[in-house]
């Protein structure tokens, strides 16, 4: 197997289904999370070596200690060596940017330890309609310690370690559970996976996402941020504002050309055929997201109504 596919194995087991907490395939390779200092004591975290999960944020401070998301079982013993090289300090809360087994897979770990969990009401009920699947790929309920205790409709606040920390829904944009956090004092933003950076982003229409909705949700943010803003994506290297410019230029784009195709009477394989997006944007596809898949995803946007 190569290491795109292996890569592809574990990302389409995380994404594969909702708040997924199946192990994935161990890899072989050495895989870290690097830190990044982004403000004084906070923190982007991202895998190097292959897939770890999603970039996870993290606050240290007098306060105590915040992290947001936190990535895969099978990446928990390297994120826990990451988290204790930066604070011997426990977590006192953890924030889900959104339902998905790649953010949200030690929840039950860590709320085990009794770490306040936090996230979005719609996140709370994904996991509570759809389960978690088990290490043994069995899918159970999901236990009442992986679950936020903490939930809300619009946001949040937070002010700890200094920071004046804004959580806020982003509606049915990659699910209809998003959240960002808006470190506003500090000029940092997480987006969880409402901004994938230099990649084509996905889309869970089966859990309330929507292009339009996603269009909209990077616009939010943009609206909030200025040249010097630090912003976290949810995959993909720390980003500026115009990296986030370039992601909704793109999307943009892609939707209208798709959308004069469709306009033309083209069926979603001639579309897909044709490739509109090759030109310009080829070099953002990856192992799960393919330029394929992405003009699927586009399609689907157009032509369905996702609520
Ligand atoms: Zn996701």
């Amino acid at each position: 197997m190569t290491m795109m596919k292996k890569i592809t194995v574990l990302l389409a087991l995380s994404l594969s289904f909702i708040c997924s907490a199946k192990e994935p395939i161990k890899s072989e390779t050495k895989l870290s999370w690097k830190a990044i200092e982004v403000s004084d004591g906070l923190y982007m975290l991202m895998g190097v070596g292959g897939f770890t999960g999603g970039n996870l944020g993290l606050s240290v401070g007098d306060d105590g200690v915040v992290l947001i998301d936190d990535a895969m079982p099978s990446t928990l013993d390297i994120m826990n060596k990451a988290l204790a090289d930066i604070t011997a300090k426990d977590i006192d809360f953890l924030i889900n940017t959104h339902v998905h087994g790649d953010h949200t897979g030690n929840n039950k770990t860590l709320g085990d330890k009794g770490v306040h969990i936090v996230g979005h009401k719609n996140l709370r009920r994904h996991l509570l309609v759809k389960g978690v699947t088990n290490a043994k790929g069995k899918q159970i309920d999901a236990p009442k310690s992986s679950l936020p205790m903490i939930t809300f409709s619009e946001s949040i606040d937070f002010h700890l370690n200094g920071l004046d920390a804004h959580v806020f829904h982003l509606p049915h944009a990659h699910t209809d559970g998003d959240s960002a956090i808006h470190f506003t004092n500090a000029n940092v933003i997480h987006m969880g996976d409402t901004f994938f950076n230099k990649m084509f982003p996905y889309i869970d229409f089966n859990s309330g996402g929507s292009l339009d909705g996603y269009i909209e949700a990077q616009k939010t943010v943009l609206g909030l941020v200025d040249d010097e803003t630090k912003i976290i994506p949810g995959h993909g290297p720390l980003a500026n504002k115009a990296d986030l410019e370039a992601s909704i230029a793109m999307l943009e784009d892609a939707r209208s050309m798709v959308a004069a195709l469709i306009e033309e009477g083209k069926t979603e394989k001639e579309i897909v055929n044709l490739n509109p997006l090759e030109a310009k944007y080829k070099d953002l596809h990856w192992s799960f997201i393919t330029i394929q898949k992405m003009t699927k995803q586009i399609y689907r946007g157009l032509t369905t109504v996702e609520m």
